[in-house]
């Protein structure tokens, strides 16, 4: 069986078309399935909309936190209840043509254990959220080792990818990434972006800014070995400053020089601070991790599921 697995958050125009197309698509080429919507603490009326489904269908199931706990979370939410032999993640905007599901299970039938499915074409996308984009990807395929830049959370994973995935003890994780990670016999399909047909996406640039230097710190502790750097480059800048002064001093010219003081103290000090907040936000993903709270809190499972 197949499951699908739709994080949602205020989608309640969205919830009974998708469930209805992606059903179409996998009845028609007699795909054993389960739906699993994960609302994401919508405030709308996307859990009515998926009670509903869940009600009419036993192969619907919902899952609905206690509050919005971001996409992610809801992602491992679906992984840890779903029941299928594979499992899909598709957006429940219809960004991801449904289609494709069908030529992704295809290939999981033939033995592939990781399906990608990779951006061909950028959906429409305005030219400064597409630039931060690449420099995300850039930097992130960087710390990560493996090009991202295409990259989605659309994705098939064979049941022992999501019991790999489920088993992982840390909180602050990027789903996207993590599939690359763990290895398995993997390929990719190529899918472009669709138009959203209904409201907006739940993104704000503030949002996606906490989320690039999330899970670049989540891969990636390359930006404490920068603050050994920086201290390393500052050694360096202050033993030439040491020769000249002591050369001035030598000649007799050691006044003056003020200027220099000033930005020297100035641009040490700034470095300082930076290399303190770089450790300091580490320290915080310690400290968040040792808390061990969970990654999300479910206040409810409708229908499927709940009866068993
Ligand atoms: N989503 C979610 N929790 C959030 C934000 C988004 O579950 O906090 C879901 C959303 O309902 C949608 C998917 O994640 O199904 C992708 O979100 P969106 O379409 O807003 O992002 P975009 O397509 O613009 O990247
Ligand atoms: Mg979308």
């Amino acid at each position: 069986m197949l499951s699908v697995i739709l994080p949602s958050f205020n989608e309640e125009g969205l919830i009974t078309k998708t469930a209805e197309t992606v059903a179409d698509v996998l009845a028609g080429e007699q795909i054993p399935y389960e739906l699993l919507f994960v609302d994401d603490g919508s405030t709308d009326g996307t859990r009515e909309e998926i009670a509903k489904l869940c009600a009419a269908d036993a192969r619907i199931t919902g899952v609905r936190f206690s509050r919005n706990f971001g996409k992610e979370a809801a992602i491992f939410a679906g992984l840890e209840q779903a029941k299928g032999d594979c499992c899909v993640i598709l957006d429940c905007d219809l960004q991801h043509p449904p289609e494709k599901i069908v030529e992704m299970y295809r290939l999981w039938e033939q033995g592939y254990e990781v399906v990608e499915g990779l951006k061909e074409k950028r959906g429409k996308e305005s030219g400064s959220y597409r630039a931060s984009a690449g420099i995300f990807y850039r930097l992130m395929s960087r710390v990560a080792g493996f090009d991202m830049t295409a990259s989605s959370d659309f994705k098939l994973l064979d049941r022992k990818v999501v019991d790999t995935l489920n088993a992982l003890p840390e909180r602050g994780v990027f789903f996207r990434a993590l599939s690359f990670w763990c290895g398995y016999k993997k390929t990719e399909v190529y899918y472009s972006v669709q138009p959203r047909t209904q409201g907006k996406s739940k993104w704000t640039k503030r949002a996606l800014f906490r989320y690039a230097v999330n899970n670049i710190g989540s891969f990636s502790s390359a930006p404490l070995q920068l603050v050994t750097v920086l201290g390393c480059i500052g050694l360096l800048v202050s033993l030439v400053f040491s020769v000249i002064s002591l050369v001035q001093k030598i000649q007799g010219v050691a006044l003056g020089g003020f200027t220099t003081v000033i930005l020297l103290l100035l641009f040490i000090g700034s470095l300082i601070m930076i290399s303190l907040g770089i450790i300091g936000y580490y320290i915080a993903r310690i400290y968040t991790e040792i808390k061990g709270r969970p990654r999300y809190i479910v206040s409810e499972i409708l229908g499927g599921k709940g009866n068993d």
